[in-house]
């Protein structure tokens, strides 16, 4: 039995087999042959089988999916099929006489290098999918199994650190909890794993990694951070019994379903969920959260290989928008950019992402991309209750540009006899100090705030949210970053505004009161904690 501690991003405990999530190629060496023939005839084999698994693959993102997200395996066949590709790697086993896995690897690496170099945003994506279907044929050579096929049951995914388009593409139904031996526990994976309601512990350490192995019987307590390797009987034992406790409080809160959020002596709050994608909104409702405060739009293009059509969007704040029925959903515009990143969207490296070209930053400088984000949002709200909001707001003419472009966007929908809303609230995110110490300017700008604590306090302290050393220093609940809050909410409501709280700190039921005390409207947080607010709300007295 070993045990290890990281810190725990979302409280339940886990137990079950290990998955060792590796996206660490092994070397491959040009192994010489003398029988090219044969390796010719290993390749088309090989290629048989990718072709194979990337037409199941293909149906099951079809059924799930949508035909948006299915659409890139069938690039991937058809990229397999290219003659240009497979000239090149039969030409390299002809011609040096070496294995078919070298020769993939070799032409990999050409096209990679070939497309990157181009100048077009869209061809120097193709080249992570030209290394992602050569490293498909290389399992296929090697005769290993494919990594979705190994995961038999429910396991808990164990990795050095997850990015955030990783962590969403992975088969949720088959996640008992994740590990990450790196990453901080306001990364956006830390956050995806609360949405997701999945235990989760990040940064276990290296020597955590080096003691997992694929199969190995694991304990994850989201508590408290402990992972354990290859329980005992008495630990297990203990582990279970705290499962069952779990189950207990949660059907103890079961019975606050229905219930208004409303103290002691009578101060009625809002209490939304965030969501990440249009499935989780059924998460939402299944906690009773009274609506959407932040769907995080953005996850639509991290989840696609290209940049999402207006239809692709449309469709979905309309199935939000019609899943809520009439429940006020709120969804932020892109928010791409530092941690999230789309390679389709040809960003350049940048020393500092978080201070970078980022969210809003990106929309006001390529304007085609935020209109089509508008118009899908304007389109889809005659189907409910939208509000629309900014994302890493810092100054007046911003939303003033923000404001512009909506309305141009209307205009325009109006023109072509395209209906929406007349009754859309139009938002903005207090997540840079800058916007809250200017709050009482930009309140008279819009309908409400809506503050990014996560965001909020990196910038207020100046600590970088993904750096895990830097946890300690980055207390969200210094007296800068509240009084920032307590500053926002006082220009609000000055201004005829609401305003509501969307960062992690939303969850934290120690503050919960100080919030109510600020005069904060509403609270969303991810769809498991909606209740354990509802409960901090009603156990509070004000009076
Ligand atoms: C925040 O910064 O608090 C926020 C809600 O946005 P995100 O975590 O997506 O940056
Ligand atoms: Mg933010």
């Amino acid at each position: 039995m070993k045990r290890f501690k990281g810190r725990g991003a979302y409280g339940a405990v886990a137990i079950g087999a290990a998955s060792v999530f590796s996206r660490q190629k092994k070397e491959i060496t040009p192994a010489r042959t003398d029988d090219p023939e044969a390796e010719l005839q290993r390749l088309e084999q090989a290629k048989a089988e990718a072709v194979g698994q990337l037409s199941e693959i293909y149906e099951k993102a079809l059924k799930e999916a949508g035909e948006s997200s299915a659409q890139i395996f069938e690039i991937h066949i058809m990229m397999l099929e290219d003659d240009d590709y497979n000239d090149s790697i039969k030409g390299i086993i002809t011609g040096k006489s070496v294995c078919a896995e070298y020769a993939v690897a070799e032409t990999a690496e050409n096209f990679a290098r070939m497309f990157s170099a181009l100048d077009d945003p869209y061809m120097q994506a193709r080249a992570a999918d030209v290394r992602d279907i050569s490293d498909r044929l290389i399992a296929c050579l090697c005769g290993k199994a494919e990594v979705r096929a190994e995961l038999s049951g429910k396991r808990v995914i164990c990795a050095d650190d997850l990015t955030p388009s990783e962590t969403v593409t992975l088969d949720k139904d088959k996640v008992l909890a994740f590990v990450t031996a790196h990453g901080s526990s306001n990364s956006h994976t830390a956050i995806l794993a609360r949405t997701m309601n999945i235990p989760a512990v990040i940064g276990a350490g290296r020597e955590f990694l080096s003691a997992v192995t694929d199969g190995c019987k694991m304990i994850v307590d989201g508590h408290t951070g402990e992972i354990i390797i290859d329980p005992d009987e008495a630990t297990e034992r203990s582990f279970l019994e705290k499962q069952r406790a779990d189950a207990e409080n949660k059907a103890l809160l079961e019975k606050l379903k229905g219930k208004p959020n409303v103290t002691k002596d009578g101060r009625e709050i809002k209490i939304y969920a965030n969501i990440g994608s249009v499935d989780e909104a059924a998460a939402a409702l299944e906690n009773d959260a009274g609506g959407i405060g932040l769907f995080r739009s953005e996850f639509l293009y991290l989840e696609s290989k290209d940049y999402p059509t207006e239809e692709q969007q449309f469709s979905a704040y309309k199935a939000v928008l019609q899943m809520m029925e009439g429940k006020r959903v709120i969804i932020r515009t892109l928010d791409i950019g530092a941690d999230k990143q789309a390679d389709y969207f040809g960003l350049s490296r940048e020393e500092n992402p978080a201070l970078g070209l980022r969210a809003l930053r990106i929309c006001l400088t390529r304007p085609e991309i935020f209109r089509t984000q508008l118009r899908a949002l304007y389109r889809a709200s005659v189907y409910g209750r939208l509000g629309i909001m900014f994302p890493m707001v810092t100054s007046v003419s911003e939303v003033e540009e923000c404001m512009a472009i909506c309305g141009s966007v209307r205009e325009e929908l109006a023109a072509e006899g395209i209906p929406f809303s007349d009754d859309i609230e139009l938002g903005i995110m207090i997540e840079t100090p800058a916007a809250a110490v200017i709050s009482d300017r930009l309140a008279p700008l819009v309908d409400f705030f809506s503050v990014g604590t996560n965001d909020l306090t990196q910038y207020t302290l100046a600590c970088d949210r993904q750096n895990p050393k830097l946890e300690r220093f980055a207390d969200p609940h210094h007296e800068a970053v509240l009084r920032l809050i307590e500053l926002s909410a006082k220009n609000a409501h000055a201004h005829g505004a609401w305003i509501g709280i969307c960062g992690e700190l939303a969850a934290d039921t120690t503050l919960t009161e100080t919030f109510l005390r600020m005069g904060i409207d509403e609270l969303s947080v991810s769809a498991p904690f909606v209740l354990p607010v509802r409960q901090a709300v009603r156990n509070a007295d004000l009076s």
